[in-house]
């Protein structure tokens, strides 16, 4: 497999440290309001990636942080903790909040079917395993106390703008516009490791250490979490573009320093969803999350297939236009899908061809949309019915988007569900088996013998819904 990797800036071919299996490190959501479309994207592609691993043979672990302490606002050392903003906006507690948007994150993701990594740690969970990393670069001469606070000075690294195109004037934590210069920092670019000093001093989670009562930077929660779980030698480390400075950036000068070697060979970066006016983000507070898309009637399996139109490595626009034409697009597929018949098998030639094209597509740096074209290849070729719908669940198992699902209409009623509305569902699923049947009389005696009744049936590319 062919896979972009942000430190050479070319598409290189993965290899794993250890044949068949993959190490993947992803970091979490910061939890102090709900996860955006935009974060989605960045989950979903991962969630992506790691199911093409396992379709191509490989034994995947996955591991995930949930920032629940230190994610400063901004990126300098003296904003104020994310959490805590969080908390005071909503009166409530920092773990509080905490356990809300962590619930709330993952209700979301099984709504997009994306599964759960192995390992989910919440920082707040790992105090010392930071502490005892921050005493070994301490140790080491990596590390330094000022201020009360601990920073990680980048002088003693032999390069630190590791991923290279960031302008190192520019991007010198301290020196921007509008950010004080830490007067505690050797170099404006040193980043803190453990405070117990800030202008903050109503932080609400604060931990006994070597140096005071305080807490955690963030950039020491990723490095300790995945050194903790996947070890030394890490495979492949994802995450949203913006995170890769300062963040990742200092994640692997953390990381190589307390190792002393290098310590992840790939770096998987999904580019941003973006709104007309920009970037979509948390901290500015106009954004959209799954909730709401839910709630104005679209379902989160058509925001996954939007995503997976576009390429991972491309800047994506979102517009309502663009997703209802991605909601259209996901409903004539689902339907064609879910119309073939079970009982086949994807063994022979013709198969095998079409196979190879959407492992190509995968092996292509994730070419998700030319995997998706696939699909459609499968649809149109000479397969019989039910080997075509076979060949597409084994697809599915990649792409995760519920093809071959009954649609709603013609899911069996649930046991709870009785008296009037069970009975029209019942008539809805007759009438869909009939129209797969192409017994027009039937579907449209099913139709007008409701109608009868003042009940109106409504196609929708989602299945049949009904009205009163
Ligand atoms: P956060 O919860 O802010 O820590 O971010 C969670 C993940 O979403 C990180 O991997 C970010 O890089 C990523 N992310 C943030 N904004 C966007 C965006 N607009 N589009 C795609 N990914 C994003
Ligand atoms: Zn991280």
């Amino acid at each position: 497999m062919k896979l972009y990797n942000t430190l050479t800036r070319s598409k290189d071919e993965f290899l794993p440290n250890e044949p068949g299996k993959v190490k993947i490190y992803t970091c979490g959501p910061t939890v102090y309001h709900f996860a955006h479309i935009g974060n989605l994207r960045t989950y979903i592609m991962e969630d992506v990636l790691v199911r093409a691993l396992e379709y191509l043979g490989y034994d995947v672990l996955r591991v995930m942080n949930i920032t629940d302490v230190g994610h400063l606002s901004g990126d300098s050392d003296d904003g104020e903790d994310k959490m805590l903003s969080g908390a005071k906006r909503e009166h409530k507690s920092v773990m509080e909040i905490a356990k809300y948007y962590t619930d709330a994150f993952f209700r979301d993701c099984e709504a997009l079917k994306l599964r759960r990594p192995d390992v989910v740690r919440p920082a707040t969970e790992c105090i010392p395993d930071f502490i005892a990393m921050i005493e070994k670069l301490l140790a080491d001469g990596y590390a330094y106390v000022s201020g009360g606070n601990v920073y990680f000075d980048i002088s003693k690294l032999d390069k630190y703008y590791v991923f290279g195109e960031h302008e190192a004037e520019n991007l010198e934590v301290g020196v921007r516009e509008g950010v004080g210069e830490d007067v505690n920092k050797r170099n404006p670019a040193d980043f803190a490791l453990w405070f117990t000093k800030s202008k903050f001093d109503d932080q609400e989670l604060k931990w006994e250490s070597p140096w005071g009562l305080g807490y955690p930077g963030w950039h020491i929660e990723c490095s300790a979490i995945s050194l903790k779980y996947c070890g030394e030698y890490l495979d492949i480390h994802c995450g949203g573009v913006d995170n890769a400075f300062p963040h990742h950036t200092n994640e692997i000068a953390q990381s190589e320093a307390y190792l002393g070697h290098k310590w992840c060979s790939f770096w998987f970066h999904v580019l941003h969803l973006n709104t007309a006016s920009g970037k979509m983000s948390k901290s500015k507070g106009e954004f959209l999350t799954l909730s709401l898309l839910k709630e104005k009637g679209y379902d989160p399996m058509a925001y996954r297939f939007f995503c997976l139109l576009s390429h991972y490595r491309k800047p994506l626009v979102f517009s309502y236009e663009a997703l209802d034409n991605a909601v259209s697009a996901y409903g004539k597929l689902r339907a064609r899908c879910a119309a073939l018949p079970s009982g086949g098998d994807c063994t022979g030639e013709t198969a095998g061809a079409l196979r190879a094209s959407f492992t190509a597509a995968l092996e292509n740096d994730l070419n998700t949309s030319l995997a998706l074209t696939a699909v459609y290849d499968v649809l149109k070729s000479g397969l019989a019915d039910a080997d075509k719908r076979a060949l597409i669940e084994e697809f599915d198992r990649v792409l995760a988007l519920g093809l071959t699902d009954p649609l709603p209409s013609e899911k069996e009623p649930s046991g709870e569900e009785d008296g009037e509305d069970a009975e029209i569902r019942r008539q809805i699923a007759l009438r869909a088996a009939a129209k797969k049947e192409k017994n027009y009389a039937e579907a449209d005696r099913i139709r007008n013998e409701l109608a009868a009744r003042g009940i109106t049936l409504i196609d929708t590319p989602q299945g049949t819904t009904y009205q009163r």
